[in-house]
């Protein structure tokens, strides 16, 4: 089987996090973005059952939110509608960076949003 996903070279790729279920690792393109990574399960499969989507994706979060957006105020988790990789499940998750090349494209992709901080507002 020659899938990208299933031969992750982990001496050439940045490798965040790694747990029984997932794996998760910078995209290989940042697209402008100061973080842009990619949460993999690490079985080749394309549907997960929803529990264990519901625990892969609590567990992405977990990683996300107090760590890895905390530079930023605003991240969203993408459905991998525009992926160029098939077969292997999968989804990636930037900062929403304005001025980030595929800005664009993150508005035309479902996906979840995170507002992590909220300021005080002087009136
Ligand atoms: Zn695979």
């Amino acid at each position: 089987m020659d899938c990208p996903l299933c031969r992750i070279d982990e001496r050439k790729e940045k490798i965040r996090l790694v747990t029984r279920d997932i794996m998760v690792v910078d995209t290989i393109t940042p697209k402008g973005h100061r973080g842009r990574i990619m949460c993999l399960y690490r079985k080749h499969t394309k549907k997960l059952a929803p529990l264990v989507r519901r625990r892969v994706m609590a567990e992405f979060r977990n990683f996300c939110i107090p760590y890895f957006f905390s530079y930023t105020d605003r991240f969203s988790i993408h459905k991998d509608t525009f992926s160029t990789i098939p077969g292997h499940w999968h989804v990636v998750a930037s900062d929403l960076d304005r001025k980030a090349e595929d800005y664009r494209q993150i508005l035309k992709t479902p996906r979840t949003e995170y507002r992590l901080k909220t300021r005080d507002v002087e009136v």
